[in-house]
């Protein structure tokens, strides 16, 4: 007897045809002689609705009752998934996370997982039960909920795997699989058969919102094999796998958007030891992530100008902080630009594979898109572009490397 685990996300699970629909695969699943493990995410909308509530009390709503609010989107649809199975004639029964306990660490909003206890539901599995585990949440040692960030039943669903074992982990999702691009902005995304961790580590961190970051980290230091898959066709998805795993390397695999970028430019900052940090660390203490920074000096060598890039959300806070140091860090005036994309090529064969990036940067001239800032690490090419462009740079991209 094989034990799974099976994922369904939000679009998955979005009304309750859909939600019949998915206790239908987990009846297959079990049938099939397998113990069967379900994760669930909120129905779809769900936690968006929760946050946005939030928001109406206070912009900076206690983040600890955040955490408590939206997890509560999925103890709807984990019960309304195990009423289903249940109807279906199959022994079922949902778990909150406190009620196993799932253990994770106290960072409200982005916890990890620490620890699962798995005899109470590996006793229900192996009585023919399906166990339906509500995704996205966990509790600490000092019995405070947390949930695991935007997206985060993916990370449910793998750590599951790791703490019980299971032979599969299928993320059930509402398109084919992974693409090569999202195929919401561009029709001729493909889907790509297998994929390693470190290219879908890359994909998901700078946008493709079919993985969770956290989740693709958690498999690939675990070994975990996942298949993404569709919820509405039986077909064959993507496998994420060990790059051993894969035989012919791409020298691109995916391209990938993140929108809501903001940049800051700091002009005219006396050149001298010390000024990068004197700027940085204000803004790292604020738990503002920077993302490309580039910075260059004038021809004499006594000033220099430092760009950076950050979330669109974290631009007001940023401008505060640097206005805030202004003495310390003696600038002549401050720039900032708020609607930008970050456009990404990853793929594992580019490091062997000279003119990738004048490939990119010439595909993109010949579409009059400008580019603002570049990063590039061995296995990805990043560029900043005004955000009305997105689309048309990822249309060119995915067709100027083969991806059509
Ligand atoms: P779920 O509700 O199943 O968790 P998500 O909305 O989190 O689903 O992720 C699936 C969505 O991710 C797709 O509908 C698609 O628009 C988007 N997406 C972005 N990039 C990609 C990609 N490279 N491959 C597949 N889907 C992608
Ligand atoms: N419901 C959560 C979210 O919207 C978790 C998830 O969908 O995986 O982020
Ligand atoms: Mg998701």
């Amino acid at each position: 007897m094989k034990r799974i685990v099976i994922k369904f996300g939000g679009t998955s699970v979005g009304s309750i045809e859909k939600i019949i629909n998915a206790a239908k695969i987990v009846k297959r699943r079990h049938e099939e002689g397998n113990e069967v493990i379900v994760v669930v995410s909120a129905m779809s909308g769900t936690t968006n609705d929760l946050i946005n509530k939030s928001k109406k009390i206070s912009e900076d709503f206690s983040k600890s009752e955040l955490d408590v609010l939206m997890s509560s989107g999925e103890q709807i649809s984990s019960s309304l998934l195990a009423g289903a199975i249940i109807k279906l004639g199959i022994k079922a029964r949902s778990w909150l996370g406190w009620q196993i306990p799932i253990l994770t660490n106290n960072i409200h909003a982005s916890s990890q997982i620490m620890q699962i206890k798995t005899d109470e539901i590996v006793n229900f599995i192996s009585r023919k039960g399906v166990a339906v585990i509500a995704g996205f949440q966990g509790i600490t040692e000092k019995n405070r909920i947390t949930t695991l960030g935007r997206g985060g039943s993916d990370l449910s669903a793998v750590a599951i795997a790791k703490f019980f074992q299971t032979e599969s982990c299928d993320i059930y999702t509402d398109v084919d699989g992974v693409q090569t691009t999202d195929p919401s902005i561009n029709e001729k995304a493909k889907k790509i058969d297998k994929i390693s961790y470190e290219e879908m580590l890359e994909m998901s961190s700078l946008g493709a919102k079919v993985m969770q970051p956290s989740a693709v980290q958690t498999a690939m230091k675990n070994n975990i094999p996942v298949h993404v898959r569709s919820t509405f066709s039986e077909k064959h998805g993507t496998k994420i796998v060990s790059e051993n795993d894969i035989e012919d390397k791409n020298i691109i695999t995916g391209i990938t958007y993140s929108k809501k970028n903001a940049k800051v430019s700091i002009v005219g900052v006396v050149d001298k030891p010390g000024v990068a940090a004197d700027v940085f660390e204000p803004i790292g203490e604020n738990n503002i992530n920077i993302d490309m920074v580039i910075q260059n000096t004038s021809l004499d060598g006594k000033n220099a100008n430092i760009t950076f890039t950050i979330k669109q959300e974290d631009l007001k806070k940023t401008l505060s902080i640097i206005e805030k140091n202004k003495k310390k860090i003696d600038y002549k005036k401050v720039t900032h630009d708020d609607k930008l994309a970050k456009i990404s090529i990853i793929g594992a064969g580019m490091i062997a594979s000279p003119g990738v990036t004048h490939k990119m940067f010439r595909s993109l001239a010949d579409e009059k898109i400008n580019i603002l800032a570049i990063s590039t690490s061995e296995i990805k090419i990043s560029v900043l572009i005004r955000e009305e462009l997105t689309q048309k740079a990822v249309k060119t991209l995915h067709n100027t490397f083969g991806l059509n």
